[in-house]
């Protein structure tokens, strides 16, 4: 199993997770929203159903800068930014797509399986880093 390597990286990875599960929840509340206000043919509804997709459309900016910078320590693809690179033939989808089946990895099991290389890495660090601040001091 693989490691991130630094504190940074884990705290990136978990944003552009937390942000890629709120766009995909809020999507189909907005478009709902959108539709039952045309059929009800209430405006108070297309106001609410409109904001929300004005807020989906900040989230999604914000998730495509941050999960740019998602790379995969082995393959060094970005796993949580759109990408048109072939999968792995045993990468594994959750409701047909494979970045959020890494989201939900990432913010549930705090580790994820790469679509690209099908390598999985822990959303810790290695042990190698877990270094005292001070170790030099330890040696006098
Ligand atoms: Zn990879």
């Amino acid at each position: 199993m693989h490691h991130l390597r630094s504190t940074s990286a884990v705290v990136r990875f978990r944003f552009a997770a937390l942000l890629w599960l709120v766009i995909c929840l809020l999507a189909p509340v907005a478009a709902g929203l959108l539709v039952q206000s045309v059929l009800a043919d209430n405006f108070g509804l297309t106001l609410a159903g409109a904001g929300l997709a004005v807020v989906g459309v900040g989230l999604f900016i914000a998730q495509w800068a941050a999960g740019a910078r998602t790379d995969c320590p082995l393959c060094w693809t970005p796993v949580l930014a759109p990408k048109a690179c072939m999968k792995h033939r045993r990468a594994k989808t959750f409701l047909g797509s494979h970045r959020l089946r890494v989201a939900l990895a990432i913010l549930f099991q705090n580790q994820f399986r790469c679509p690209y290389c099908n390598e999985s890495t822990a959303l810790e660090l290695p042990n190698s880093l877990h270094r005292p601040p001070n170790r030099w001091a330890q040696l006098d």
